[in-house]
């Protein structure tokens, strides 16, 4: 299915539509890039407050855990407009009204 699109240009394609179609895809990573600065989040036991033979192995059964939020640097935050499209969800005005809900049947007596 074409969607009523055009064909697609040949990869060595010189026409304006396909270099700006470059130009965009070049420096906007993927989301799942990341560069130096960027740090996914991370949890990792700092301490380990029970440990427990299983199996003949000791192992932590419980330990205190030190989660780090992920971080992500300036260049690879996403547009900020999906957040807006959020908050305008979010904020959606007055709230939705009372309605009485009517007893869905009524006892015959
Ligand atoms: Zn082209
Ligand atoms: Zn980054």
């Amino acid at each position: 299915m074409t969607y009523g699109r055009k064909p697609l240009h040949a990869p060595d394609c010189d026409c304006s539509v396909c270099w700006s179609g470059r130009e965009v895809a070049n420096p906007a990573p993927s989301p799942s890039t990341r560069c130096a600065q960027c740090r996914p989040a991370s949890a990792r036991p700092i301490r380990t407050l029970q440990m427990g033979c299983v199996g003949g192995i000791w192992k932590p059964l419980r330990s205190e855990w030190k989660v780090e939020p992920a971080f992500i640097c300036e260049k690879h935050t996403p547009p900020a407009r999906p957040a807006k499209w959020w908050s305008v969800i979010y904020d959606s005005g007055k709230p939705t009204p009372y309605v009485p809900i009517h007893e869905p049947f009524e006892l015959v007596g």
